[in-house]
């Protein structure tokens, strides 16, 4: 009987143990849920605040980019203003020849209809005619280049591009007395562009050249374009003082100039403008005598 007691007390104690246990682990397991809980419920609080913070740099960063945008849409068109005045002398002389030349045409057609020699006073006004046209053509390119350029690119015809961009500069480079040397162009060759803002490039890069052919005995400047099957390469280059290396390591740096009246615009402003056409700006190294720069654009299809 003490036996059988025994046992049962034993075995009783030990159920009551395992009871005991069991419900020590219950309350760890719900003390574990509880701290994962807490744990779970923390790290969310720090996920919604980065995601908040996020969010703002988010914000934050798009209003800087907006900013970074606008700051260089300015600088462009400050740049195109800048090369507009620039420019307004070497247009004052294009349009005072053909001013003369109307005058002188209808001074005489006046005296041509006094003769009765309506045939050569008509003739008279066909020249009148043609010259304001070309009057017109430079007002029209002047307005144009002022415009400020629209974000799209489309087909721009290569050949007529650098036409553009050298007779806006006709006068200049006429007193400095300038051989162009062009070689042919493969007709129909086009890039992907905006027709105002590359000539504006090609605008810099010639003004750049002219500058550094100031009081050169035989000023040069070569115009070559090359093609890859998905490029087309603008190569500019002038036989004039070159640049240092310092020049050269401060290209494309903003109002880095080593001209008196100089902005250290112009370069930054054309890289930038090529970039956003897809394409490149870039000095060609060891290319002398003189600065050699190619303009790289994605070619038209
Ligand atoms: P800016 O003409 O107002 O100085 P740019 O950005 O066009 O501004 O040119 C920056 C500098 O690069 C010039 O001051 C000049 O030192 C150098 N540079 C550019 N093109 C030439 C070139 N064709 N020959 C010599 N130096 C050049």
């Amino acid at each position: 009987v003490i036996l059988v007691g025994t046992l049962l007390a034993a075995a009783g104690w030990a159920v009551v143990r395992r009871r005991r246990g069991a419900v020590a682990r219950q309350a760890a397991l719900a003390r574990m849920n509880a701290e994962l809980e807490h744990r779970v419920a923390e790290r969310t609080e720090d996920l919604n605040r980065s995601n908040v913070a996020l969010a703002a740099e988010i914000i934050e960063r798009e209003s800087a980019e907006d900013r970074v945008r606008r700051l260089r849409d300015d600088l462009a068109q400050a740049n195109r203003l800048s090369i507009l005045g620039q420019i307004a002398a070497g247009v004052g002389h294009e349009i005072n020849q053909p001013l003369a030349a109307i005058r002188a045409y209808a001074e005489t057609g006046a005296q041509l209809i006094d003769g009765g020699h309506t045939p050569a006073a008509r003739d008279n006004l066909s020249e009148i005619v043609r010259v304001t046209e070309r009057i017109g053509a430079i007002t029209q390119m002047l307005r144009g280049f002022a415009r400020r350029g629209t974000g799209a690119t489309r087909p721009v015809a290569v050949d007529e591009a650098i036409e553009g961009a050298l007779s806006l500069l006709s006068g200049r480079i006429r007193d400095a007395g300038a051989r162009i040397e062009r070689a042919p162009i493969a007709p129909g060759l086009a890039a992907l562009a905006g027709r105002i803002r590359l000539e504006q490039v090609l605008v810099n890069l010639l003004q750049n050249a002219l500058d550094a052919l100031r009081d050169h005995a035989d000023p040069r400047i070569g115009i070559s374009v090359g093609t890859t099957p998905t490029t087309v390469t603008i190569n500019v280059r002038d036989n004039g003082t070159g640049l240092s290396p310092e020049a050269q390591g401060n290209l494309f740096i903003p109002f880095a100039t080593t001209k008196v009246t100089g902005l250290g615009l112009g370069l930054v402003i054309s890289g930038d403008i090529a970039r956003e056409f897809g394409g490149d700006l870039r000095l060609e190294p060891d290319d002398g005598p003189g600065a050699s720069f190619t303009l790289e654009l994605p070619r038209a299809p």
